[in-house]
């Protein structure tokens, strides 16, 4: 519930939002309904929440881009001839060795 603050001396009513409301990443006064709540009294705004998306997809985007270089580095050492399960192999063998740093193998 919002609170309106008449201590104000101009005589100017002086607006204080209900904490509930405010988004605990941007502070903006988003409202409840635009809050999904976390523990600990943690609330975030839909629009921080997409912000957020984006940083996940491009650290997503970023490490699959790695792995793919890293995989390619795999390719460019196998003899002149393999076999597609030759390939894989080798694939699943450096992973395993950790070799291939942005992929790892969680037993
Ligand atoms: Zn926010």
């Amino acid at each position: 519930m919002a609170t309106i603050n008449f201590d104000n001396k101009l005589g100017f009513v002086e607006y204080k939002p209900d904490p509930d409301d405010i988004c605990s990443l941007c502070g903006n006064n988003a409202g409840r309904d635009r809050l999904v709540e976390a523990k600990n009294d943690i609330r975030i705004c839909e629009g921080c929440i997409d912000v957020l998306t984006e940083i996940k997809d491009e650290k997503i985007s970023k490490r699959n881009e790695a792995a793919i270089s890293e995989i390619m580095a795999i390719e460019e050492k196998m003899p002149d001839s393999y076999t597609p399960y030759e390939f894989v192999s080798a694939i699943v063998e450096d992973i395993r060795a950790g070799k291939v740093s942005s992929l790892t193998f969680k037993y």
